[in-house]
């Protein structure tokens, strides 16, 4: 409807023909949401309202925005070569990438497949995890195990590993052989807790039930996040992850964990494998790769791991996956420049200095109307609300509109309002977040 490349303003913007992801489509319309700009800390809407940027956009944007060594290294790169396949042959700029991504990455694992997503890169882990148990003659590995509430994207390996149930429903097919293991989300015992909650290191245990179910023969691989992020937060017991690797070791099982959230300095380390000392033998990664500026994924695994593959014929691919843009110039290029940035501005560290301001403001919300629960780690936290009678999720969306109307972008997962800012944020950016979400809480019924 609009001329090509005019300025969009509200008035004549047809919002019809964009079938929005993850959107109240029809409610949208009623009072859009749209951005425009973005610098720093905050974005700018259509209107000129300023928002301050909760979120790091969708968890991705963790060197703030508008970055302009990204947008140069980008239109360079686009203006240099702007596409070159990497099947049967390459361009040194993801040999560069990877080799600057080993750096950083968790000891061991010093091998990268780059996809665009993380949907892609979870997908990816799978079938490596899968090819890998073939390619060392124990094709009977084809289990695959995740976890309830947990989000892995939307492929369809992703939603049948995942666990947040709206995902699944709709579409019946999934993947055959997954089981889940129990969320790690403990109300009753660990509400309120300041970082890693004390219990529930024995819902890792659960594993075993599986293992003693279906013969560690029959298992891949086990897949969760860390921390899950899209779930509302919910982080893992003090000991859960060191237990559940202790288990998947003893059975020859695989460990999948996905830092497409918290990879990228978002718990106070590159990864969060290195804050809680666990190394899996799979990573997948995705949105602070480039911030968020050009589509990238990339999955990590150890040189072991890729090893298995390498004893066919000479000549012969190894491994039959891989999309048409892994390794893309352009997004690499974006994501050299974002390496550059987080290591010059000391960023995948940083919050180390902040998180406990992070940590007292959010605590600060306890005793407002209808919070159950504030969990926090690094510079990630969620203020759970109870739900209303009947309307599950109503509330949470009540307060993730209220936000950004009052210039506050939050996510609500139902009724639980998760925050990841930037990590460029400083104490008054934490105290206008924590404010504002305040404000917004104490008003909505
Ligand atoms: N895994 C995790 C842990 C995620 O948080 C997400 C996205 N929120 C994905 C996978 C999927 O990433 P994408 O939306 O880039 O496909």
């Amino acid at each position: 409807m609009n001329s090509m490349h005019a300025p969009a303003s509200q008035q004549d913007l047809s919002l019809d023909e964009f079938w929005m992801p993850f959107t109240a489509n029809r409610q949208f319309k009623d009072r859009p949401r749209l951005l425009e700009s973005a610098e720093g800390m905050y974005y700018t809407d259509v209107e000129g309202r300023q928002v301050i940027d909760g979120t790091s956009g969708l968890w991705c944007c963790n060197a703030g925005h508008g970055r302009k060594e990204i947008a140069e290294a980008v239109s360079k790169q686009i203006a240099k070569m702007d596409f070159a396949p990497t099947f049967q042959m390459g361009h040194p700029l993801p040999f560069q990438l990877a080799e600057r991504l080993v750096e950083i990455a968790p000891e061991g694992l010093n091998r990268v497949f780059f996809t665009n997503s993380g949907s892609e890169s979870v997908d990816t882990a799978l079938k490596i995890a899968l090819a890998y148990h073939r390619a060392r003659g124990e094709g009977t590995r084809t289990r695959l195990i995740g976890r309830e509430l947990g989000y892995h994207g939307v492929g369809f390996g992703g939603i049948s590993v995942g666990g947040m149930v709206n995902n699944r429903k709709a579409f019946g097919v999934q993947l055959p052989g997954v089981d889940h293991l129990p969320h790690t989300l403990d109300l009753e015992r660990n509400a309120f807790t300041r970082g890693l909650p004390k219990h529930g290191v024995e819902y890792a245990d659960h594993l075993e039930r599986l293992v003693n179910l279906h013969g560690a023969e029959n298992i891949a691989a086990v897949i969760v996040e860390p921390m899950s992020g899209s779930a509302g937060v919910i982080l893992p017991p003090q000991g859960y992850l060191k237990r559940l690797r202790e288990i998947t070791e003893k059975h020859g099982i695989l460990l999948i964990f996905d830092e497409v959230i918290t990879g990228f300095g978002r718990v106070g380390s590159p990864f969060a494998s290195q804050r809680w000392e666990v190394t899996p033998d799979i990573m997948t990664t995705a949105k602070g790769l480039t911030n968020g500026a050009i589509p990238m994924g990339a999955v990590f695994a150890s040189d072991q791991i890729q090893d298995a593959f390498m004893h066919g014929p000479d000549g012969i691919i190894e491994l039959f996956h891989g999309y048409t843009y892994s390794g893309h110039p352009v997004a690499a290029a974006a994501a050299l420049a974002t390496l550059d940035i987080y290591a010059r501005d000391g960023l995948l560290t940083r919050i180390r200095d902040l998180e406990i301001y992070w940590q007292e403001g959010l605590h600060s919300l306890q005793g407002l109307p209808n919070v159950i629960d504030i969990r926090n780690t690094g510079m990630v936290g969620a203020v759970h609300l109870a739900s209303r009678d009947g309307a599950p999720g109503k509330r949470g969306y009540d307060v993730f509109e209220g936000c950004f109307w009052n210039g506050l972008m939050v996510r609500n997962s139902g009724d639980i309002i998760a925050m990841a800012p930037p990590l460029i944020v400083e104490k008054s950016h934490i105290d206008q977040i924590i404010n504002t979400l305040g404000d917004v809480i104490r008003r909505t019924p």
